[in-house]
């Protein structure tokens, strides 16, 4: 009774219901992962992370006596195809929530049913899956504390430890290789640069987690919105891809809560901003591609992505340290502080009145943490379109905003080079990860603001209030 596991955002070995439930049900498994057009669509950087991250976990699977079998194409055909070849009688995968897996699955879900294989999705990427809350009068949520106030004490299963071994069948069926798939080719921005701030892996993950409840957590309250400050958990990047799940760092969280550890319950709700962001994609999907607000259809976007002012944005140099210290952190580590991702949207959408669709893109290219849901709602709550967003009143001040949160110049003297005699090595690193064609260097004099702050902000304000908003 063999069973298919068919690995997605989920590349680790514990808390894996569906790998569990695979070696319960006794026979050999075998997991797969596919690569199908939502893997060749990632940006360049997150696609990179994945090859990484699915190298990582092959060995791991190894490590328990397994295998990771990789296939290219689509799932509708790749699926059905691996069972007839292995003879499983079952296939079993935990659920993603974006528009496109959602219809792939129920399609791949009804052709097994159909063909008498056992189907079964679990839950495991989200703890309050969307259409499990629900406001009294029967409706999704749209605004953050509601939901968070409908989650907060809910009972979230403890995390299933990992198999100690996973079963192999007698022969493993014909895999592709990561090096045919080159997942890296499009990073031409310098991988080997972005590779020393990567922590791959589920036991990287959880060393994350268990550095963060141990010395972080305490402090989070006010550290986390001090970009110079390493106060944060860091768990993006794995929760992205699985290599930890949710209910383990909520647990975690829970844990530090009962030893009152301040700061916990900060942490335990930002991973319900992660689970919202989900709650919103699911029941307005549109909320990737449109604006969620309809009326700011009539909002003067530039959506022209080879204007000069955009051009500066990407590259880090607009003049404006704060906006760009954070794109360079961007570009050289995968990541970039939350408070810096608020004031680059914020200076793109409203200052230079670009579309955030055009920020949406960049950040899909360059984030090693990129997550379709967060960054749909990161963007529309920045630019204001979005459900719960900043009032359009809200303009973050850029340089108001560095002597709040930035007031020894920690994080700008760490990203900019320019104006320092004795730059930061991450500044420089930022100089060699770029293309030639940028035409930058850390000797150039740093750039006058492109658009002088008070300026952009009163153009904004006043194309908002021509439309009446
Ligand atoms: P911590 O402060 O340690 O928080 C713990 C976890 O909570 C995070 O790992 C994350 O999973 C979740 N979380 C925290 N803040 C948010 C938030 N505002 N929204 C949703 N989840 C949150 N996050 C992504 O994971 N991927 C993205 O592509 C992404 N794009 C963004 C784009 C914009 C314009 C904005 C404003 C925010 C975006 N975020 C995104 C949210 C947030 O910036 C990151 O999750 C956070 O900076 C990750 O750092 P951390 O793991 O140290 O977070």
């Amino acid at each position: 009774e063999t069973t298919l596991v068919w690995i997605r955002r989920d590349l680790r070995l514990s808390d894996h219901a569906a790998l569990s439930a695979a070696v319960k049900r006794g026979g050999p498994v075998i997991p797969v992962f596919i690569r199908d057009d939502a893997v060749d669509g990632l940006g360049a950087a997150p696609k990179w992370r994945l090859g990484l991250g699915l190298e990582s976990f092959a060995e791991a699977l190894e490590g328990v006596g397994s295998r990771l079998v990789l296939r290219s194409g689509d799932a509708r055909a790749v699926i059905p195809a691996l069972v007839e070849e292995t003879g499983a009688t079952a296939v079993y995968w935990q659920r993603a929530y974006d528009p496109d897996a959602v219809e792939r699955d129920s399609d791949v879900k009804a052709a097994l049913k159909k063909a008498g294989i056992e189907a079964e999705s679990f839950t495991g990427h989200l703890m309050f899956e969307p259409w499990t809350v629900e406001t009294k009068q029967g409706a999704f949520y749209k605004v953050y504390t509601p939901f968070w106030k409908a989650v907060r004490d809910r009972s979230v299963d403890k995390p299933l430890s990992a198999p100690s071994s996973v079963p192999a069948p007698e022969t493993w069926p014909d895999s592709d290789t990561l090096e045919d798939w080159a997942l890296d080719a499009e990073m031409d921005r310098g991988a080997q640069i972005v590779r020393p701030f990567v922590q791959l892996g589920e036991a990287a993950a959880q060393s994350r987690l268990g550095a963060f409840m141990a010395s972080k957590v305490a402090e989070y309250d006010t550290t986390r919105d001090i970009p110079g400050v390493d106060g944060t958990s860091n768990l993006s990047e794995n929760l992205s891809l699985g290599e930890i799940s949710p209910a383990q760092c909520w647990h975690a969280g829970q844990r530090a809560l009962d030893e009152g550890k301040a700061g916990a319950e900060t942490f335990l709700k930002e991973l319900v901003w992660r689970e919202f962001a989900y709650h919103l994609m699911w029941h307005t999907p549109r909320i990737l591609s449109d604006n969620w607000r309809e009326e700011w259809e009539a909002f003067p976007w530039n959506e022209d992505e080879r204007k000069a002012e955009v051009k500066a944005w990407k590259q880090g140099r607009t003049g404006i340290r704060f906006v760009d210290a954070a794109m360079r952190e961007m570009y050289v580590t995968g990541r970039m502080h939350n408070r810096g991702r608020m004031i680059v949207a914020s200076y793109l959408t409203k200052h230079l009145m670009c579309h955030w669709k055009i920020g949406l893109e960049w950040f899909k290219d360059c984030l090693i943490d990129w997550d379709p849901a967060s960054n749909a709602m990161g963007w529309q709550w920045s630019a204001g379109s979005g459900p719960d967003a900043t009032p359009y009143f809200r303009v973050f001040n850029p340089v108001t905003q560095l002597d709040k949160f930035d007031k020894d110049r920690d994080y700008v003297s760490r990203w900019i080079a320019e104006e320092y005699e004795n730059p930061h090595e991450d500044a420089l690193a930022y100089f060699d990860a770029i293309p030639k064609s940028w035409n930058m260097s850390p000797e150039d004099a740093y750039p006058e603001p492109i658009v002088a702050p008070d300026e952009g902000r009163k153009r904004a304000l006043s194309a908002y209030e021509d439309r009446d908003f």
